[in-house]
């Protein structure tokens, strides 16, 4: 089976790719990417912006194609960076600047309690804009702390200050293959590899 994945972020599609490579199932990336208009992801829940993505880019693939929306929430900042988790730091941040920023924010609390959470929508077809239909969101997340400072080299995003006490360290420090096992990506893919087994 084939499915297309829509994302420009590289630190996703490798997940992904990995992940679907666990059960035979081949993904690509949208052609020409960085060619295609952006979408404008104004929706105020991750489900709400996993489907207008998935709706975008379905108009360039010819098959079935998933869009994720991910990201950190915080219990003490109110549930932010949430839907805002790539541009925390102001539009166009980098990881660096936004895990600077989550660390400004959380300066004098105590309390780091935080889940990055991962809706994907799944789409049944492509080339159509906005006219595929949408088969069904899956919904996953993962409990976590925020360090004080980085740990680790792996991952993307928020992943080096995200400490996951039953590995004893940072997604940044655990291999792809460990976070995948638990991470709210992985366990939204399986949901999803699940539903279109059955
Ligand atoms: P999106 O591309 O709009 O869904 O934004 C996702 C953002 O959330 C990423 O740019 C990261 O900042 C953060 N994020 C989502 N998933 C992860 C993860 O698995 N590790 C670290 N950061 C993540």
């Amino acid at each position: 089976m084939k499915l297309w994945c829509a994302t420009g972020n590289a630190g996703k599609l490798r997940e992904f790719r990995r992940a679907a490579a666990q059960a035979g199932i081949d993904i690509d990336g949208i052609p020409n990417f960085r060619d295609i208009p952006e979408c404008i992801e104004d929706g105020v829940t991750f489900t709400e912006n996993a489907i207008l993505k998935a709706r975008h880019y379905a108009a360039y693939v010819p098959g079935p194609v998933f869009a994720d929306d991910s990201g950190l929430v915080v219990d003490a900042l109110d549930g932010a960076p949430g839907v805002y988790s790539a541009r925390f730091a102001g539009p166009g941040a980098t990881d660096e600047d936004n895990n600077r920023l989550l660390l400004e924010r959380l300066r004098d609390i105590n309390d780091r309690r935080a889940r990055f959470v991962c809706v994907i929508a799944l789409l049944d077809r492509g080339q159509i804009p906005g006219h595929g239909q949408i088969k069904a969101t899956f919904e996953a997340s993962v409990e976590g702390e925020i360090l004080r400072a980085p740990r680790g080299p792996g991952g993307f995003g928020y992943d080096p200050l995200f400490y996951y006490a039953p590995y004893s360290c940072t997604f940044g420090e655990a291999s792809e293959e460990q976070k995948l096992a638990v991470s709210h990506r992985g366990q939204a893919f399986r949901k999803m590899l699940a539903s279109l087994a059955a």
